[in-house]
């Protein structure tokens, strides 16, 4: 088995894992749980969104929070975002990084929508060349392009299309998200294979909801295929609003603590983790889908 010595992840817990929570947490408390996240060790961390507050309220201090944390030292802070009056956001709270999203359904784009999401990404041009032209950086996100629930399988031709439509408007850095858990190992070997050899100027991140248990091994069929970006969340935390059943994102500690036992080093420190992610679910008042913070770590029972 061919895997790297080291990987990258991203903590998405305080975007995708919040903004499912009925709790809405305190500026003061994402905080606090985004210097512990650093303190850990994470280098890049998706600090929220600048979506419509109406819609999304879990996420309307995005703004705040980047003020209280602008400019750490060697760390990347990201936000999700959806059109113009985003980016204008993220420009106007010292955001420099942020990422689009499309789903790769078409069924879904044009029911939302009433765009292709091929059409939907060339339509992202302007809010492009607005952040690029203000500093930012921008790198996109293709939701369920190893299966929606609308269609099933997305044919490779179709995703392709959406990377190239990205390509375009001048975006390298992509991230293929399985909201709704349906990848599969070899499916994710295999397409993230042929994307690395395809577009290899791209850089390219996974993003993996544990639905059906499977986010572990896509994440190990993903490295196989040569990927070390990963986005994860701590405890488990996360969902998807448009997904029947739609489970957290693959823990970061799970992640984090497999990737410390084969010897591939993350930067993260698991036992800081553990107990960021054990304060978070605190918090919140509901268990997580972790198996570490249930079993402990493999070492533990050395004692
Ligand atoms: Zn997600």
């Amino acid at each position: 088995m061919i895997l790297p010595s080291r990987i990258r992840l991203c903590e998405v817990g305080l975007r995708d894992g919040l903004q499912n929570e009925p709790k809405i947490l305190s500026v003061s408390e994402k905080l606090k749980l985004a210097e512990g996240l650093i303190e850990a060790g994470f280098k890049v961390i998706e600090l929220g969104s600048f979506m419509s507050p109406k819609a999304v309220p879990q996420m309307a201090d995005t703004d705040q929070l980047f003020r209280l944390l602008n400019n750490v030292e060697g760390v990347e802070l990201r936000a999700l975002v959806a059109n113009k009056k985003g980016i204008e956001r993220a420009i106007d709270c010292g955001c420099k990084k942020v990422k689009l999203n499309v789903s790769a359904s078409k069924g879904h784009n044009l029911a939302n929508i009433n765009k292709t999401p091929r059409e939907t990404v060339a339509s992202f041009a302007e809010n492009v060349d607005l952040a690029i032209k203000n500093g930012l950086e921008v790198s996109g996100s293709i939701s369920m392009p190893f299966g929606s629930p609308w269609e099933g399988l997305i044919p490779i031709e179709d995703v392709e299309e959406i990377v190239e439509a990205y390509v375009e408007v001048g975006i390298m850095e992509i991230s293929l998200s399985d909201a709704s858990g349906m990848a599969t190992p070899k499916q994710v070997y295999d397409i993230c294979s042929s994307m690395q050899k395809k577009y290899p100027f791209v850089k390219w991140w996974l993003h993996f909801h544990n639905t059906r248990g499977m986010a572990i091994a896509n994440i190990i069929a993903a490295m196989e295929a040569g990927i070390t970006n990963f986005d994860t969340a701590l405890g488990g935390t996360g969902g998807c609003p448009f997904v029947p059943g739609a489970a957290g994102n693959v823990s970061s500690e799970d992640v984090v603590h497999m990737m410390d036992e084969m010897g591939i080093d993350t930067g993260v420190d698991i036992l800081k983790l553990i107990e960021l992610s054990r304060g978070l679910l605190a918090e919140l008042g509901h268990e997580g889908d972790s198996y570490i913070l249930k079993a402990g770590r493999s070492k533990d029972l050395l004692k």
